[in-house]
């Protein structure tokens, strides 16, 4: 059976050659990335929130069928305690309403992602025991609706499965020609960093490079009409221990909590998202920046939070945490973004056939990763998607 390629180590590359492997175990994969380490961009370095129901129509289906894989996955391979699966209560600190408007709307106005949690559950809450200084708190999700991961722990497992099951992995080299024959593709012209160059056969390619998709596309298939309208929007997070947040033993439960509030104008008026995973570890992000200039991939995992944001990230965590909280990582990474508050998945009109695309996830990646895994694979298997993803074709 011809082998199939797939462009990128995010979770999306990996949690396609996953489920590609449980439904058809003979398949061969490479996976290509010009990065020297696995998933170094915004999967490794990403919040980990998901939910059930936060989505636009057109994704909805998809959200929902990847919140219970998400459970299932962390159920069969002991999920709490290898990368922090746990339910997670949303709470807001600042009364934001619902009615934003689901998709990247929030995203890209610099509001917040409760915007777009829903209505129905929304009551009083008490505050977690991790935020100082009292005040009102409103419960906008229960557990059942929304969870976490440690997104970098959840790559590691499917790279590690991945790895095991023979999946070669081409790390540090890059696709630079796409072969084909009668208008089908058959294979890929890779370079490695040091120069080596290999030809590897293949009936079909994934472009799954998130916000470096766009590109990756444009340079392997320079006369296509398509364009993969999918951009960069950078992303700063801090994560930091505080006494008042204590890791959980085991897989024990643990009540997480993801915490929605606004900042003041002095702090920068952006829209706090904070995170206690089952590590003990607090993950703040939300902090945004249109138009900073994305690194090339091999550079990606290096990339560092300037001082303003860090000073801005800072004074908010302080405020809300407490002035005892210990900076142990900070982070700077790329959501690929559509505009339209929805991923491409699907077959896309290249020149040759054989030609996928699951990228431009946005702020939602992490959440609707094992179903994008999902269905993709049904898809290049020649199979129905298990849902409806008929709306996330190119636009
Ligand atoms: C601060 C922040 C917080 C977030 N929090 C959440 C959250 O709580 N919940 C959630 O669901 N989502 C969250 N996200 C979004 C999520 O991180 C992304 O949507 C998701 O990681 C995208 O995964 P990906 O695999 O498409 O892209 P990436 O993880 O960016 O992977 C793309 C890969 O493609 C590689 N690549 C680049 N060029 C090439 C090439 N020429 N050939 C082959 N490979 C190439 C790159 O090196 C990279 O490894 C957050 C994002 C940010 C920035």
């Amino acid at each position: 059976m011809p082998a199939k390629v797939f462009l990128g180590s995010g979770i999306i590359s990996l949690a396609t050659a996953y489920y590609t492997l449980l439904q058809s175990p003979s398949t061969h994969i490479h996976l290509i990335d010009p990065s020297p380490t696995p998933y170094p961009g915004a999967s490794r370095k990403a919040a980990g929130f998901l939910a059930k129901d936060w989505f636009v129509p057109s994704v909805a289906p998809l959200g929902a069928l990847s919140f219970a894989l998400h459970r299932e996955l962390a159920e069969l391979h002991g999920g709490a305690e290898r990368w922090g699966y746990a339910d997670s209560i949303g709470v807001s600190l600042a009364g934001i309403e619902e009615g934003g408007g689901r998709g990247e709307g929030w995203l890209l106005d610099g509001t917040s992602r409760a915007t777009t949690a829903s209505s129905e559950v929304r009551e009083k809450s008490a505050i977690p025991p991790w935020v100082v200084g009292g005040g009102e708190a409103e419960m906008i999700s229960g557990a059942g609706t929304t969870a976490q991961v440690n997104p970098e722990l959840l790559c590691t497992f499917l790279y590690e499965t991945l790895v095991a099951q023979g999946v070669e992995f081409h790390l540090g080299a890059r696709a630079e020609r796409v072969v084909s024959e009668c208008g089908v593709i058959v294979g890929v012209d890779i370079v490695s960093d040091t120069g080596t160059a290999r030809h590897v056969a293949c009936d079909q390619l994934l472009i799954a490079c998130g916000a470096w998709s766009r590109t990756v596309f444009e340079h392997l298939f320079p006369a296509a009409e398509t364009t993969l309208s999918i951009s960069a929007l950078a992303g700063y997070s801090l994560v930091v221990r505080s006494p008042r947040w204590q890791p959980a033993a085991g897989d024990a439960p643990v009540a997480c909590s993801a915490v929605f509030t606004i900042a003041s104008e002095a702090e920068g008026g952006w829209a706090p998202e904070i995170f206690s995973r089952r590590n003990g570890d607090i993950y703040i992000g939300g902090l945004n920046t249109c138009g900073l200039p994305i690194p090339a991939p091999a550079a990606n995992s290096s990339v560092g939070i300037g001082g303003d944001e860090l000073e801005s990230m800072l004074r908010v965590s302080k405020r809300l945490l407490g002035e005892d909280v210990e900076v142990v990582k900070t982070g700077l990474c790329f959501r690929p973004v559509t505009g339209q508050g929805r991923p491409v998945v699907a077959g896309v009109e290249a020149g040759v056939a054989g030609v996928w695309v699951a990228a431009g996830h946005g702020p939602w990646g992490i959440s609707l990763s094992l179903g994008t895994g999902k269905v993709m694979a049904e898809m290049m298997a020649g199979r129905e998607a298990e849902v409806d993803v008929s709306g996330l074709g190119i636009c």
